[in-house]
Formats: structure tokens, sequence, C-alpha cells
């Protein structure tokens, strides 16, 4: 899959006229290689900056934007103030779902769309098509929930 996305990065960046860098090439790798980090801007940056010593904010930050507008990436918000971008899934029809922990921040992934029926039901009742939706769910991951039920048997 990791060969299938670069080899469509060079073909959009070809046919675009743009070069393929070694930056370039290094800021979609950080993304690659961190699936379902959902990594932000400034943490792709230092990642690309271990490898690539001379790359600048502003070259990770145009990169990101040119992956977008190649439809490769998109960005996803997690009202951390940052964003943070995640790949494009071929094989997603619609978005995957993310589940915030409102206490740790983690993020996890559900990969089933779920929603079929309710998708089915709008387009019955109003007569709308979904054809994609972005869905967070907040709570308590399964970690927190022990730990909190940890501290409260610890109190009694
Ligand atoms: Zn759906
Ligand atoms: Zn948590
Ligand atoms: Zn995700």
């Amino acid at each position: 899959m990791e060969k299938k996305i670069v080899k469509n990065f060079e073909e959009k960046l070809r046919n675009k006229g743009y070069r393929n860098t070694e930056q370039r090439q290094a800021v979609l790798s950080a993304i690659i290689d961190n699936q379902g980090r959902h990594l932000s801007t400034e943490e792709i940056y230092d990642i690309v900056k271990a490898n690539s010593p001379d790359i600048g904010l502003a070259t990770v930050y145009r990169t990101l934007l040119l992956l977008e507008e190649m439809n490769l990436i998109h960005k996803v918000d997690f009202n951390d103030g940052r964003s943070r971008y995640e790949l494009n899934k071929s094989n997603e029809e619609h978005l995957h779902h993310h589940l915030v922990c409102t206490q740790c921040g983690s993020i996890h992934e559900v990969k089933d769309d779920l929603l079929e029926q309710l998708e089915k039901q709008i387009h019955e009742k109003n007569g709308f098509l979904v054809t994609n939706h972005s869905v967070k769910f907040y709570g308590l991951c399964s970690e927190c929930q022990k730990n909190n039920s940890q501290k409260t048997y610890q109190k009694t």
C-alpha cells in the first residue's frame, strides 16, 4: 500500500510539473510511517527534521498543503488548536470515526462505518444522499476508565 501511495504522489507531482524533492518525499514518508497517529504539522516537522536537518517548517507546511490538494491526505481537527493530518485510505468509502478521550487526549479509530442505517433513513426522510461524514465521539478510553476505577477502589 505504501509503495502505491508514493507512486501515486510521484505521478501527481509530475502531472503538475513539480519535482519530487527529498524533502517532499520525507514529509509523505513521515505520515505513512505514523498511520493512525494523526500527527500535527509540528510533529511532522520534528520527525522530518531528524533526518533532514535543513528542512524548514514552512516547507513542511507547504508540502502538507500540496498533499492535501492532491487528495492524498486530509486534515483532521480534534479541537486542540492544531492541524492534524492522516492519509486518505483508498479502501474507505466514507471516513472512519474517531474516539477522543477527554481525559488523556488519546485518539482511537473506528474502522467500521456503522452509520449505513442512519444514512438510509436520512435519504428516505430528507431526500439527502450522504456521501461522507466526519464523526467524533467524546468520552473515556478504556485505559482511563481502568485508572479511574482503580483510584476509587484505593480511596475506599
Ligand atoms: Zn457512512
Ligand atoms: Zn484516556
Ligand atoms: Zn483517523
